[in-house]
């Protein structure tokens, strides 16, 4: 396993794959509007959780230092163990 490297901010280990997970809200009726009255709280489905992907097909990484959305070609990856602070 190579480490990885935000080519923006240049923190190391932040990338994290963008991943949707679905959730059962739970509800316990509907309104005159005909909308769900949530009870508080959500069975998360993490069976179902599945990467996120652009337009191209590619799957989306977000540095959790600086945000920003990447795509795994500008991710730089470390050959060693030494890892400069950003
Ligand atoms: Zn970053």
């Amino acid at each position: 396993m190579k480490r990885a490297k935000c080519p923006r901010c240049g923190a190391a280990d932040t990338i994290a794959e963008l991943d949707l997970i679905p959730g059962l809200a739970g509800i316990g009726g509907f309104n005159e509007d005909a909308e769900p009255e949530f009870v508080g709280y959500t069975e998360v489905l993490w069976n179902d959780q599945i990467a996120q992907r652009d337009e191209h097909g590619n799957i989306i990484y977000v540095c959790t230092s600086c945000d920003q959305q990447l795509r795994f070609a500008e991710i730089v990856l470390l050959d060693d163990q030494v890892v400069e602070k950003a």
